[in-house]
């Protein structure tokens, strides 16, 4: 949104009393499809979305960079030289928002990078902690900025980038996040979703087909997949590789699960099932979206749902209400829980001339049945992070 970069823009004279140098912008981004298989050497199925934060900045001549957070009306400096654990000017520990760009300092030293000091201001209209990965953005756009500042060439490695964020979230922040977030935030492309093989880390560029808009709702539940369940879901796929003999649950067929399964135990079954069979839905799925069947492509989002609710049991009611109007409405060709689960937003696949309809009609439905406020966003796949320089 150009307002956000004239806001950031505005912000950055306040504070400095000077031009910026760059404008950076990063986006969130939705998983169409493969969902709870990244950990399992599988495929997704994301997409860049025109939702991101916007940071203005520019290289520093203090010894430490400073970070304006304008949403949170947060002011921090730290040494990126150092491993930054502390602001420098009260010595009191880094908030929570600040280990974000801290964290990516870190990654990009430890990476050998150069991190200059720079001042920088941003803002973000990817909603926080609602799957839609503000923290990648968050990411994306401080290893951009440093890059940037450093005078490194935007097109040296947008996956590489990617790698350096998630190395950030995983061993600075402690978040334990595969690489999708960061890899969409990165790589993302106009119109088009971004097929990667968790495994190898090879991926290409799917179009949308035309006619169709990427509507996400929020169901005002906070995610709470807590560490218990996340990591228990993590475990009993590993268990059934390992009972079935596998590497990974990527490397066993869909037949030689069905042949096996009575091997693993009743709920390791479950969770496994779910896993080999939407990893072969999301293979299936780019063929369809290349052929521009969307109709077919909607019914697999919506056996991804049916799978995450019934053998992978992260979905809630709330997420099921929100599912269940969308499939009712007109133009909508699939509907289903993104990210983690257990609250969140939905993703749904909508006939563009009836987005606005659907928007509303799914907004007023959810509120009359749950009391809750959804807020439900009509999304365009776009572009991943980038920045520009300001010309003087
Ligand atoms: P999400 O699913 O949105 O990535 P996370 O819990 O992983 O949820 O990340 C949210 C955190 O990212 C916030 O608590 C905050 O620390 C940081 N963050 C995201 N957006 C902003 C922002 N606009 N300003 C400051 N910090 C932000
Ligand atoms: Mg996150």
């Amino acid at each position: 949104m150009d307002n956000l970069r004239a806001h950031v823009t505005q912000q950055f004279q306040q504070t400095f009393q000077s031009e910026p140098d760059f404008i950076i912008r990063a986006p969130g981004r939705v998983n169409l499809l493969g969902e709870h298989v990244d950990y399992n050497d599988g495929f997704v199925l994301p997409a860049a979305i025109d939702r991101a934060v916007w940071i203005a900045c520019s290289r520093a001549s203090a010894l430490h960079s400073t970070l304006l957070a304008v949403d949170l009306a947060e002011r921090v400096s730290f040494s990126s030289e150092t491993i930054p654990t502390k602001t420098d000017l009260e010595a009191k520990p880094l908030p929570h928002w600040a280990k974000y760009p801290a964290g990516v300092a870190w990654a990009l030293n430890e990476a050998g990078y150069e991190t200059p000091s720079i001042n920088a201001v941003f803002t973000s209209d990817v909603p926080r902690g609602s799957g839609l990965s503000s923290s990648a953005a968050v990411e994306m756009g401080f290893v951009s900025a440093w890059q940037a500042a450093a005078g490194v060439q935007r097109d040296a490695g947008a996956m590489t980038r990617a790698q350096l964020g998630q190395r950030a979230e995983n061993q600075y922040v402690g978040v334990n996040c595969g690489i999708m977030d960061q890899f969409a935030s990165a790589c993302g492309k106009r119109d088009h979703a971004l097929y990667l093989d968790c495994r190898s880390l090879e991926w290409q560029t799917i179009p949308l087909p035309e006619g169709i808009v990427i509507v996400i709702a929020d169901t005002a539940v906070p995610r709470s997949l807590s560490d218990s369940a996340y990591n228990e879901r993590r475990s009993a796929c590993e268990e059934a590789a390992r009972l079935l003999g596998a590497k990974s649950l990527r490397d066993v067929r869909l037949e030689d699960f069905h042949r096996n399964k009575d091997r693993l135990p009743e709920l390791i079954a479950r969770r496994a099932q779910h896993v080999v069979e939407e990893i072969q839905r999301t293979e299936q799925s780019v063929f369809l979206l290349r052929q521009g069947n969307v109709k077919a492509f909607g019914r697999l989002m919506n056996e991804c749902h049916d799978s995450l609710r019934d053998l992978y049991e992260v979905s809630c009611p709330e997420l099921n209400m929100m599912v269940n109007i969308a499939r009712e409405l007109n133009g909508c060709y699939g509907a289903r829980l993104t990210g983690a689960g257990f609250g969140g937003c939905t993703v749904n696949l909508v006939a563009r001339t009836e987005a606005e309809s659907f928007a509303r009609a799914l907004a007023y439905r959810y509120a009359r049945e749950t009391n809750k406020e959804p807020k439900v966003y009509i999304c365009r796949a776009d572009d991943g992070a980038e920045w520009c320089k300001i010309q003087p």
